[in-house]
């Protein structure tokens, strides 16, 4: 066996042929001067064969993984061939995507990389620049996702995600039957949510859209109605709770305020306890929150009132689930309790769209779920330097399209 052809079986170099190789920067680099096998001479857009215009162009070169330390970069002088559609244009390269400065093989090591671990930790084990590796990122992204889009959209997911520590928003799209992101855009206005369904979707694929999930705010309700002529809404079950227990805190608050020594002591420590679903109950919780009877009458109306909630999501008949919703506010309006009946007017605002969960039980858990796994990538990333390269990562994590699955079988060596 030659050296070449070693090299090429250590190096896992298929359908290659080593010409030359050498050492440098003291042997922290492996320069190997590569040619297509069989692979060459075709078309990069139809993978026709063409014939030779020029033998030889500008050499080129790209970067490759990393083995025992030692950095393979390859060289080229890719030729111009003539395809019988697209003309005269460069061959193909097998190892690297067109115009790409890196290999496959790397590529797909730093999509791989990034899925599972920190930036920092994958730019340490690659011997890499942690920009270097987002600036590949974003290249292998973009390009297959390049022309991908959207299929098959029945029921849809909308949500706003914080990023940048809290400062800056987004708005993503989720396609909630197959629990994946189709779309991260800027910002969490009207305006962000337009632009979703005016470049994304089609007439058709607007009209095909059944089912939708999302908070409050009137900017994505309204926006839903708008676009989608057939669409359920179905207010996200997750967010009607997190305003409850908003305002079963409040009640805690002024209260914690008003009060002084032992009236103030006995609701100390309640803030967890007040917003705990009671199947997570102990009995010992239950023992502490029915002492309120006694010691604060309104955390204690509250309390009841947020707990008695809880059955609503039970009801699989709207007739009973309207009456008891009816029923519920206007047990809560009596309370006189002023942020309960902020909570009652937002609920009437929006009680056919929050009835309509009866029908369907439909929430953003999924997206919710999804949106667990965005504030792990979020908290991966050290500070996005903007919405694109966290962008990258929920497309590479949770996205509609497998981008591993987008680079070539035979390269995929880790
Ligand atoms: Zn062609």
């Amino acid at each position: 066996m030659s050296n070449s052809k070693l090299l090429c079986k250590i190096l896992r170099l298929k359908e290659m042929k080593i010409t030359w190789f050498e050492f440098k920067d003291r042997g922290k680099e492996l320069h190997l001067g590569v040619k297509p096998f069989k692979n060459g001479c075709r078309c990069p857009e139809c993978g026709r064969r063409g014939g030779i215009v020029r033998l030889a162009t500008d050499e080129r070169t790209w970067t490759d993984i990393t083995i025992f330390g030692i950095k393979i970069v390859l060289h080229y002088a890719p030729k111009e061939i003539d395809c019988p559609t697209h003309g005269r244009i460069q061959e193909e390269i097998p190892w690297a995507a067109v115009r790409a400065r890196v290999t496959y093989r790397l590529e797909y090591r730093i999509c791989a990389f990034s899925q599972i671990m920190t930036q920092k930790a994958a730019a340490a084990i690659l011997k890499m620049a942690s920009s270097t590796i987002s600036d590949i990122l974003h290249r292998v992204i973009t390009r297959t996702r390049a022309g991908h889009k959207i299929r098959g959209l029945v029921t849809l997911g909308v949500d706003e995600i914080s990023y940048r520590k809290g400062k800056k928003y987004a708005t993503i799209v989720y396609d909630l039957d197959r629990s994946c992101v189709l779309w991260v855009g800027k910002g969490k206005g009207r305006a962000t949510i337009d632009q979703f369904f005016n470049e994304q979707l089609s007439d058709r694929q607007k009209k095909q859209i059944r089912w939708a999930s999302c908070d409050m705010s009137r900017a994505y309700t309204e926006a839903i109605k708008h676009h989608c002529p057939n669409a359920k809404l179905v207010i996200d079950r997750f967010h009607v709770v997190k305003a409850l227990n908003e305002a079963v805190d409040a009640v805690r608050k002024e209260e914690w305020h008003k009060l002084e020594g032992d009236e103030r002591k006995a609701i100390k420590g309640l803030r967890w306890l007040l917003g705990m679903h009671s199947r997570n109950r102990t009995k010992g919780h239950t023992r502490i929150l029915n002492k309120l009877r006694d010691s604060n009458r309104r955390i204690h109306r509250a309390w009841v009132l947020k707990d008695e909630f809880e059955h609503f999501w039970n009801y699989s008949y709207l007739g009973s689930a309207r009456q008891f919703l009816k029923h519920w506010m206007t047990t809560a309006l009596k309370s006189r309790i002023p942020s309960l009946r902020k909570f009652v007017e937002t609920l009437k605002e929006h009680q056919e769209n929050i009835l309509s969960f009866v029908e369907r039980h439909l929430t953003n858990a999924v997206g919710e779920g999804l949106n667990r796994i965005i504030k792990i990538v979020k908290n991966r990333a050290s500070g996005f330097r903007s919405l694109e390269s966290f962008a990258d990562l929920i497309f590479l994590t949770v996205g509609d399209l497998d981008i591993l699955a987008q680079i070539p079988s035979k390269l995929r060596t880790l």
